[in-house]
């Protein structure tokens, strides 16, 4: 019989690299928690309306690589239904927040998420079609003061504070404005009358997208067509004074609190719904796949998904690639956390007043891999010096006794310790 496996582009997480993953979530939502934001959960999946709509019919993410289903009607009140498993997150949030009428607090809402999405790429390393991602988004009406520029920097000094959080070092910020819904048409307007007489020369990607969406031209890798690009308009020249003196206000913050930034022109990003503000970080590390993060302002999104004016600014970072770089970072570096002790109980009579023991350990707060009566004293010593500091030998001897033997494996040292002083004794060393 053929043997299953994980789908291509997705993958199975495994300890010891599990732990690498916790560690990122967990200095997330304490990163999180001092700039005071509160984790959000939404469906894994949603109405592909939603997408279309949000995200952009004209998008690759849309276009080519939603996992879409015909979802059939299980009953007379219901109707079939459209439905796309979650290509990203934002989409999510902000019909959320619609639907709450989180608006209505006058508050701005600051959450978080952290959770999977999925994409039909073209699978590589730090590209997967199942994918982690860890966001935040901050939105709210105008009053709360949702357009100010000083949440785009405050959101991007807290991303540089959780990569020096994590000890992830190298990494560089690109930010750049697209402008606002009315600046935007009209750069697009020039872009493509720039494009007109270049165009033939370029890749085909590029053909296609000079007529569908002219700014992703700016994406373009393709080195042979650099040159080009190169001549192209620029969005800069195109702002108009409030987009620019709103994305100089984001750059005076940021060099008032040191966080070091470097303008990069071509920086559009794939979504439509990005308006001023966008950034991204890359990492030397990661290969073609540089990006760490991206994000931007979506001022517009809201209303494009049938809600109140709700301005708001937002990120998504890759965790698959967070982790990727910690990894290499960390060569070598043993990850795997060994347990405190290895409980070993001599013969299978034992194996209840072990678990019992062992039981009474871990309520102190010990880590402790049990083994299993059945095991030969030898087999016993195999197993736990592959999982544990030290093995505590548990026979009929030392249940009478109540004295213990207890041997570390790195020092080789035997010693018998009473039980009142086991746990004492294994914490400290
Ligand atoms: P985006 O939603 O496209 O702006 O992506 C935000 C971040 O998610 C990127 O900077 C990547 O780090 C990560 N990302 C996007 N697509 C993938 C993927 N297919 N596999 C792994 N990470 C991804």
């Amino acid at each position: 019989m053929s043997i299953l496996k994980a789908v291509r582009g997705t993958r199975d997480l495994l300890p010891p690299e599990t732990e690498l993953w916790n560690y990122v979530e967990s200095t997330a939502r304490s990163v999180f928690a001092r700039y005071n934001f509160g984790e959000i959960r939404t469906p894994v999946f949603e109405d592909t309306q939603l997408f279309a709509r949000g995200v952009g019919e004209e998008t690759d993410i849309v276009s080519k690589e939603m996992y879409t289903w015909e979802d059939r009607a299980r009953a007379q009140s219901e109707k079939a239904q459209s439905l796309t498993l979650r290509p990203e997150n934002t989409a999510g949030v902000v019909r959320a927040y619609i639907e709450h009428k989180l608006g209505e607090t006058g508050q701005l809402q600051k959450l978080y998420y952290i959770g999977p999405q999925f994409r039909r790429e073209r699978p590589q390393k730090g590209r997967y079609r199942q994918f982690y991602q860890i966001g935040a988004e901050v939105i709210g009406p105008p009053s709360a003061g949702s357009e100010s520029p000083l949440r785009d920097a405050e959101v991007l000094e807290m991303l540089a504070s959780l990569l020096d959080a994590l000890g992830i070092s190298g990494w560089t910020l690109n930010i750049n404005s697209v402008g606002s819904a009315s600046d935007r048409p009209l750069y697009v307007e020039k872009l493509r009358e720039a494009l007109k007489p270049v165009v033939g020369q370029m890749c085909v990607d590029c053909q296609r997208r000079a007529e569908t969406n002219p700014l992703r031209v700016l994406d373009c890798k393709v080195p042979e067509d650099q040159g080009i690009i190169d001549t192209l308009p620029r969005i800069a020249d195109s702002l108009d004074e409030a987009s620019t003196a709103h994305f100089a206000a984001v750059c005076a913050a940021l060099d008032a609190c040191g966080v070091p930034y470097h303008r990069n022109h071509r920086l559009v990003r794939g979504l439509d719904y990005y308006t001023r503000t966008t950034f991204e970080f890359t990492h030397g590390g990661l290969g073609a796949q540089n990006a760490l993060l991206g994000g931007g302002r979506y001022d517009g999104l809201s209303e494009m998904l049938g809600g109140p004016k709700a301005p708001g600014i937002g990120f998504a970072i890759g965790e698959d690639r967070l982790v990727l770089t910690l990894e290499a970072q960390r060569a070598g570096e043993h990850l795997a956390e060994l347990a405190d002790a290895y409980l070993a109980p001599m013969g299978t009579a034992l194996d209840a007043p072990a678990l019992a023991l062992a039981r009474e350990l871990r309520r102190e707060g010990l880590r402790i891999d049990l083994g299993d009566g059945s095991f030969r004293l030898k087999k016993s010593f195999e197993s736990g010096n592959k999982v544990a500091r030290q093995i505590v030998l548990f026979g009929e001897d030392e249940l009478q006794s109540g004295i213990l033997t207890v041997k570390n494996f790195s020092t080789g040292e035997q010693t018998k310790v009473p039980r009142e002083q086991l746990v004492a004794m294994l914490k400290s060393t």
